[in-house]
């Protein structure tokens, strides 16, 4: 069954492009150009413009950009990474993949992003650089972590995976740090039809290291100056996302106006805590995520109204499987830990319609009501 309200819905938002986008495709085709080449140099060029950089080189995913910022920044065996619990997998993937140590410190409550306090308790002689996470769209507090990486020599990565075009004290996020890194999978903000990522960076010894290291260390063909790997972008995606990339600004515009919508619906009603914006940002709300209690019953009552929602994310990092080497327990980052079993997502994508929002906002208050009557959530914020 389709539902009423779908989480996320990419056809309406190509329907209008499609016809220039089938002409584009068109074109590649023809070209007979597939991987790299001057469509993927031009949505280079285009992309760095649009992130306020001198530099942006495409890749193959998101995940990949990170990897290669990493090893690109020197980090490898025997370094530690220091990053936040409450990311997708890849942020910790690509430092381990780097052969470095994720070292994770707890988030703020208000942003949800890094708490700038927990850098210092988390320093060691090891660590070697630092990457925070531009959660749902929100850039993280970068002043304070820039100081400090300053101060101690690190380099600071940006995982701006979920925040193309969100900005911190006016800047483009991705464009403060040494890298900034970016995702083009279908549903982010600025969306790929397929896998895609970029990296930005002002830094033109960076620049040069990253573009050999995607192309198996090439500095012309068949001349290999370092062992790299495969993480080209497609001449396909490229295209796509040039002309998708234009209407990007208009896109976040109307994701803000969705949020505020959703910000005076849900406001007043202390079972529900709404996304808080940072005075020294500006938000893109790639997800529109409340924190509730009795999360997991809330979402089937939507769920059964046909409203499809989201969590990001039901185990923080730090407890997955995958680095349970690394001996972190329940409890050692309660913040993260609080917040990954309140959060719902709600619907959010620039189509959007206000019926949809007030149908959402009509449908979760009564299940928060119902459900847990006038018990407020304990907001230590
Ligand atoms: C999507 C995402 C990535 C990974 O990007 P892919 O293109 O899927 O490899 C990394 N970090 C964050 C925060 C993401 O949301």
């Amino acid at each position: 069954m389709k539902a009423k309200v779908p989480f996320l819905d990419l056809n309406a938002h190509h329907l209008p492009l499609r016809a220039e986008i089938d002409r584009t495709i068109g074109r590649i085709i023809d070209s007979g150009i597939f991987a790299g080449g001057p469509v993927v140099a031009e949505f280079e060029e285009a992309f760095a413009q649009f992130c306020e950089s001198p530099f942006a080189i495409g890749v193959g995913s998101g995940t990949e950009a990170l990897w290669l910022a990493l090893l690109a920044c020197g980090v490898g065996p025997g370094d530690e990474v220091i990053t936040v619990p409450n990311t997708f997998m890849a942020t910790a993937e690509a430092i381990t993949y780097a052969g470095a140590k994720p070292v994770f410190v707890d988030i703020d409550e208000a942003s949800y992003t890094m708490d700038p306090a927990r850098l210092e308790d988390a320093l060691t002689p090891r660590t070697k650089a630092i990457i925070p996470v531009h959660l749902f769209g929100q850039t993280a507090h970068l002043e304070p972590i820039l100081q400090f990486a300053q101060a101690k020599d690190l380099y600071l990565i940006e995982d701006a995976a979920q925040a193309h075009g969100a900005e911190c004290n006016g800047r483009k996020v991705g464009s403060l740090g040494h890298v900034g890194c970016f995702s083009f999978y279908p549903g982010k903000n600025l969306g790929a039809f397929g896998e895609a990522g970029a990296i930005v960076t002002a830094d033109a010894g960076l620049k040069d290291k990253i573009t050999i290291l995607r192309d198996h260390g090439q500095v012309k063909k068949y001349y290999h100056q370092m062992v790299g790997w495969n993480c080209r972008m497609d001449a396909i995606q490229a295209a796509v996302l040039g002309i998708k990339l234009a209407h990007l600004d208009d896109a976040n515009t109307r994701r803000r106006a969705h949020a505020n919508q959703y910000d005076q619906r849900l406001a007043g009603h202390d079972q529900i805590i709404t996304p808080w914006v940072a005075p020294y940002g500006k938000h893109v709300y790639h997800i529109y995520a409340v924190r509730v209690q009795n999360r997991d019953r809330v979402k089937k009552q939507l769920e059964d109204a046909g409203i499809e929602s989201g969590i990001h994310y039901p185990v923080s990092i730090h407890l997955q499987l995958a680095y349970a080497d690394l001996g972190y327990k329940p409890g050692s980052l309660p913040v993260a830990e609080r917040v990954s079993r309140e959060m719902l997502s709600l619907p959010m994508f620039p189509e959007l319609m206000e019926e949809d929002i007030d149908f959402v906002c009509d449908t979760l208050l009564n299940a928060t009501v119902v459900d847990f009557g006038a018990r407020p959530l304990a907001m230590t914020q």
